[in-house]
This record gives C-alpha cells, structure tokens and sequence, in this order.
C-alpha cells in the first residue's frame, strides 16, 4: 500500500514485495533463530523512487561475501524441512532491487538498505 503512490506495475510490486519478504524472513529465521526479537522496517519515498531498510538485532552474519552466494544457507534442518533454505533470499534482493546494502556484525545484527526505482 505503502509504495501505491509511486504508481508501480504489478510485477515491480511483486519484486518489491519479494525482497522485503525475504529480508524479514531472513531475520526471523537466522537473525533470531526463530525466537523472539524486534525487527525494525523504515521506508522513505523520494521523487520517483523508495528506501526500504531491514534491521535486526540477531546473531549477525561471520561472511557477507558468502551468505550471498546463490545456493548458500546455514537453515538447519528443522527449517529446510519448512520450505526455507534455498540460499536464495539475499541474491534475490539483489536481483530485486536498484540498490542494495547489507551491514552485519556477528553477535550486533544485520542491517539491509534496499532502493527501488519507478519510472
Ligand atoms: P532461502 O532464503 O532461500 O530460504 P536462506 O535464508 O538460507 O534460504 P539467504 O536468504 O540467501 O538464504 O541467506 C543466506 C544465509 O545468510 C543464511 O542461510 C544465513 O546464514 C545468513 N543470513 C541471512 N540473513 C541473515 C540475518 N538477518 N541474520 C543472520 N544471518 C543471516
Ligand atoms: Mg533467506
């Protein structure tokens, strides 16, 4: 509803959907190992295009250059067993997105930054 305004196709929606989606489910399921913890989501529109930021306080990620590798996952097999654990979260946000951040500090948390653009 958020990103309305900015007019988007269906399927810009849908990739924009599918990268938030990702980053929240990421942080759940690996940040908070499936156990509590708060998620903050801020948005900001600016002309033609939205921020979206995705901030955990989880364990935090030890090698960024991997975790972003397709195919790459440590789900564990209780959440493989779910449906989860592709490896393909974070190269889809990229793939998704305009620009894309990804900060993480193991034991601190991790913070994502994506910005989509709309013609
Ligand atoms: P899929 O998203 O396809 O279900 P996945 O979540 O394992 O599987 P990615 O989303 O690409 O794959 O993430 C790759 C790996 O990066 C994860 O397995 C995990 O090790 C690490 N990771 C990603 N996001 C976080 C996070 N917010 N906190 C801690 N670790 C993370
Ligand atoms: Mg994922």
């Amino acid at each position: 509803a958020y990103i309305t305004r900015l007019n988007p196709t269906l399927e810009e929606l849908s990739d924009v959907k599918t990268a938030v989606s990702e980053a929240v489910t990421n942080a759940v399921i690996h940040g908070y190992e499936s156990g509590p913890g708060r998620i903050f989501m801020t948005c900001n529109i600016h002309n033609n295009e939205v921020e979206i930021e995705i901030e955990d306080f989880g364990v935090g990620i030890a090698d960024i250059n991997k975790a972003m590798q397709p195919g790459f996952s440590s789900a564990p097999e209780e959440i493989r067993d779910l449906g989860f654990g592709a490896g393909m979260g974070l190269p889809n946000m990229l793939k998704n997105t305009d620009e894309f951040d990804i900060k993480s500090t193991v034991g601190v948390g991790t913070d994502i930054t994506m910005v989509v653009r709309f013609k």
